[in-house]
């Protein structure tokens, strides 16, 4: 999918973009698609822009295009 939504917090040491893994749905008993919700935690990623480590809640992920999170080529 074109369209593929992380959830993707902002790097605190540059401006990318920091992703966790891919937006997930749920369909309800009427088959309306739902967005998930993350639970609350802690998770510890690096990111892939300018390498360095750092830690986000899951509450402030928030859902991100993918194209964001790659770093652009030169
Ligand atoms: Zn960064």
């Amino acid at each position: 999918m074109a369209d593929s939504m992380y959830w993707a917090a902002p790097c605190k040491e540059c401006s990318g973009m920091v992703g966790y893994r891919d937006v997930r749905y749920i369909l309800d008993a009427r088959g309306v698609r739902t967005q998930e919700t993350l639970p609350e935690g802690i998770i510890e990623r690096r990111c892939d822009h300018c390498g360095a480590a750092g830690v986000f809640a899951l509450q402030r992920l928030r859902p991100t295009s993918v194209k964001f999170l790659v770093p652009k080529l030169p």
